[in-house]
């Protein structure tokens, strides 16, 4: 194929070009945030007192105060301009999977038939975007038509090209949210209350407690040339076909490996782009499957590690273009290897350091970790379902509870010390208990090693795994906006606080100290929380069972898994937590569903398109030439002896005839099972019926294809291969 050719071309140019470097007085540190409006640049561009308000801000110490907005708006153009930017624009999360933005140019009319260049304050603040193509799931006609775009000063504005990004969230007129980012920051909110009230148990100055994030992004990247053979890449991200190459990641051979050059460039092009906007990146590497790579920044405050990871994810996609690739932040691209995860590694911590942080030697230190661990472990216990929904795509159920991949079930990882410290807590006597004072909590509480966890106590296999000083959500799509995971997340743990406060000041009131009132409440919530806890192996068979008997939520069905949205517990929650009501659940299911259908309409539609027109037609032209050879050698040979010279074509022909009947019949099926899910009114339903009947048909067929690829002559198939697609040198 000549794209195959190509490819080792292009590969061989690209390997040849120097790797790209910066001179050495152009440090990361600084060229960090040069296309950001950060303290440092808004400070040159705003007058003091307008400054140290926005520094407030930022810092969520004040509201922003709309009298400002004017000077902030003028400050910003100038600073934008400056970068030679001539445009701006809200730019927002809406609910489907990137980011939008529609631009306006920075003028507006003079008097004399010219041009001036202008930003005010209002659309700064506030826009009108139309939004009535984004997705509303009928929030928007129930009420009212319009929606707007309202600027989040907490997360700074920065320049991309010529335009200035203004970080907005998006909601309807009437208040519903209609993006990621409204119910994320009510989220945050939320957690910084409860855990603020908790935390003053313990350090009775604590102000504020901010959710960090640190995410780790894993991806693909292919050559471009034979991406645009792939019709299925192009449109639905992943390999709708494909037999395993000989070789792909038994050699363990990829992960850490040394980074082709030309994928290095890549990096380091991107690694510049991400310094210059802000985002923290530092780390790089090889993942374990072949061609596959992950990025991952220093944590942030959620809600700006959200924006830089969406941020992120449209750059590296510009820029492997530009070195010839195409990057895939699909789940699963490829069948029979790893697919790409998001590991959001959460945790909280207050002006004076992190609360999960491993406890020091003083008793109240130990007893706040304890707290906040256990606290977040019931959280997940109580809402594991809800977790797992929060992470559910039609793209991610390749990655989890698939044949090949972890189950679709939500546990966590503790390690061994902290499991020990745990049953330490929990076994504690009430004769202990009911000693007085900081004697009783010394007897109870063990001191532990400064080092919590090394490198040989993890667990790779558990989706939500305590690592040292911060737990590892590990179960999220490498495509989706972290801020699904962290909005169920946080306002669950919020909730959890929030009833173990309760609990501990009922004690209090009631005359029981407040260490030991602490520690009755802990140890309740320990034996309460053993069902979330396991720190086996995760993709084990024993497991699922296990976790069956356990009560822990083993649905595997993506739109059957989105129910638990809408679970009684699960409104209560974001109700008393003031993130999302019940109109705001459903609505937001609506789409999870409608998505859903649409992402398998999408992929059995090209599938269809490929079998029949792709693959059937080479298939049978194939075909032809053995049925030619074989018709050839009768005529030479005779009937008897060809049969005997042209055994293995025979078998050929046959095998090709078998496998090809299969496909043209089902795709003629595929067409057919559409046919009847579509004429379901009901989302949900309907959502159902594409699990059920039009995706496992997707499925049984490829194999079929899969077959034919290893039967069919190379130089015919018209697709690239996996090993074709998977080997950069
Ligand atoms: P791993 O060994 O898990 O692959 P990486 O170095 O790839 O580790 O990524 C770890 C991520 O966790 C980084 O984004 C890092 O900033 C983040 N991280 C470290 N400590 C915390 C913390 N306390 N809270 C949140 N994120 C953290
Ligand atoms: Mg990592």
């Amino acid at each position: 194929m000549a794209s195959r050719l190509r490819f080792q071309m292009v590969d061989e140019a690209y390997n040849r070009q120097p790797l790209k470097v910066k001179s050495p007085d152009e440090r990361p540190s600084q060229y960090f945030g040069k296309y950001v409006f950060n303290k440092k640049n808004m400070k040159q561009y705003l007058a003091p007192e307008v400054y140290q308000k926005m520094c407030d801000v930022m810092d969520h110490k004040i509201p922003f105060d709309p009298t400002i907005a004017d000077e902030v708006a003028e400050g910003m153009k100038q600073w934008a301009v400056s970068l030679g930017a001539t445009h701006y624009t809200h730019w927002f999360q809406p609910l489907t999977e990137g980011t939008a933005e529609k631009h306006d140019g920075f003028w507006a009319r003079d008097d004399e038939g010219g041009l001036v260049e202008e930003f005010k304050g209002k659309l700064l603040v506030q826009q009108e975007p139309d939004a009535s193509s984004f997705p509303s799931g009928g929030v928007r006609s129930t009420f009212e038509a319009r929606g707007y775009s309202a600027w989040d000063p907490t997360s700074p504005v920065f320049v991309l090209g010529d335009t200035l990004m203004i970080p907005t969230i998006f909601i309807s007129y009437t208040g519903e949210s209609l993006d990621y980012k409204a119910p994320l920051k009510k989220a945050l909110y939320a957690v910084d209350r409860a855990a603020t009230a908790v935390a003053r148990y313990f350090y009775p100055d604590v102000e504020r407690v901010v959710t960090n994030l640190g995410w780790e992004q894993e991806y693909f990247l292919v050559d471009e040339s034979l991406y645009n053979a792939r019709p299925d890449l192009i449109m639905t991200g992943r390999t709708l076909m494909g037999h395993d190459s000989a070789k792909n990641q038994q050699m363990d051979d990829h992960y850490y490996g040394s980074i082709p050059k030309r994928v290095e460039n890549f990096m380091r092009d991107l690694e510049i782009h991400a310094l210059e906007l802000g985002i923290p990146v530092k780390t790089r590497h090889n993942e374990v499957a072949p061609n596959q790579f992950e990025l991952a920044p220093i944590f942030e405050e959620t809600n700006l590690a959200v924006d830089h990871n969406m941020l992120l994810m449209s750059i590296m996609k510009k820029i492997a273009r530009k070195h010839g690739f195409r990057c895939l932040l699909h789940p699963k691209p490829f069948k029979g290897i790893n697919g790409s995860g998001k590991h959001n590694n959460w945790s909280l911590s207050t002006d004076t350091g992190i609360l999960l942080h491993a406890p020091g030697k003083s008793p109240l230190d130990n007893l706040r970790f304890a707290t906040f661990i256990v606290e977040t472990l019931k959280a997940v216990y109580d809402h594991n379902g809800l977790l797992k929904a929060s992470i559910m795509s039609a793209s991610n159920a390749h990655r989890l509870g698939a044949n090949e991949a972890p189950p679709a079930i939500i546990s966590s990882f503790l390690g061994r010390t902290v499991t020990d410290l745990l049953q330490h807590v929990e076994n504690s006597t009430d004769e202990a208990l009911t000693m007085k004072g900081k004697t009783a909590m010394k007897l109870n509480i063990p001191s532990l090693p400064e080092l919590l966890i090394d490198n040989t106590d993890r667990n790779r296999t558990s989706p939500f795994a305590f690592t040292g000083n911060r737990f590892e959500f590990r179960a999220i799509s490498s495509e989706a906006n972290c801020a699904s995971a962290m909005i169920a997340l946080n306002t669950a743990v919020a909730e959890s606080l929030c009833s173990f406060r309760d609990r501990v000041d009922l004690l209090i009131s009631q005359g029981e100290a407040k260490e030991r009132a602490i520690l009755r409440v802990l140890r309740d919530d320990i034996k309460y929380c053993k069902p979330i806890c396991f720190n086996g192996n995760g993709y084990s068979d024993e497991w699922k069972e296990e976790a069956q008997r356990r009560g822990l939520d083993c649905e595997n069905s993506t739109p059957i898994v989105f129910d638990r949205y809408l679970d009684d517990r699960t409104v209560r929650m974001f109700e008393e937590q003031h993130v999302m009501n019940r109109l705001e659940l459903e609505a937001r299911n609506e789409i999870k569903w409608e998505t859903y259908i649409k992402k398998i309409q999408i992929e059995a539609r090209i599938f269809g398109d490929i079998c029949m027109n792709h693959i059937v037609p080479v298939v049978t032209r194939y075909q032809t030439q053995l049925l030619e050879n074989v018709h050839k050698s009768m005529q030479i040979y005779g009937v008897e002896k060809a049969r005997e010279l042209s055994a293995n074509n025979l078998r050929l022909i046959e095998q090709i005839s078998e496998h090809e009947k299969y496909i043209a019949d089902n795709a003629e099926r595929l067409i057919e099972v559409r046919k009847v899910a579509n004429q379901i009114s009901e989302a949900r339903t309907r959502a159902i019926a594409y699990h059920d009947t039009v995706a496992p048909l997707i499925e049984s067929i490829r194999t079929h294809i899969d077959e034919l690829e290893t039967i069919v002559d190379d130089e015919m198939w018209p697709l690239p291969k996996y090993r074709e697609l998977l080997f950069i040198k």
